[in-house]
């Protein structure tokens, strides 16, 4: 976890081709990469190339609305890319309580193992 910030974050390098990623999918408002760090045998990041003010899920506003929904469906186009049919997991980490490190909201696709509930 970090403290929040309005600052661009390191996934503004990756957007801007600044820093190398595996990018899996693309298109003019959604980025979407492997994680550094995987948790699991996929792991995903999905992000919006435009921040607007969206650093963690608790600045949402009616504005986002779209871009929400997208980061959602996009997630769903990569499960079945990445051949997730058994099922995998959302997350979104919000704030210094929720484990956020990159404050720039991003959807992480999980999949690949048994997922455990409620941790793991
Ligand atoms: P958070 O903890 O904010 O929900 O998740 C941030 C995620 O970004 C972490 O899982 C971390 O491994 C990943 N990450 C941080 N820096 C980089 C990077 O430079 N490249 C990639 N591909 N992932 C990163």
């Amino acid at each position: 976890a970090s403290t929040p910030t309005d600052s661009p974050t390191i996934f503004d390098k990756i957007i801007n081709k600044e820093i190398p990623a595996n990018v899996v999918y693309e298109d003019e408002k959604v980025l979407a990469f492997r994680d550094i760090n995987p948790q699991a045998p996929v792991h995903i990041l999905i992000i919006p190339k435009v921040k607007d003010g969206l650093i963690r899920l608790a600045k949402a506003e009616e504005r986002h609305f779209d871009i929400l929904g997208r980061l959602l469906y996009t997630a769903k186009v990569i499960a079945k890319q990445e051949g997730l049919e058994e099922g995998f997991r959302i997350v979104i980490n919000d704030g210094p309580k929720g484990c956020q490190s990159v404050y720039h909201i991003h959807v992480h696709l999980l999949g690949g193992r048994q997922m455990e509930w409620p941790a793991g």
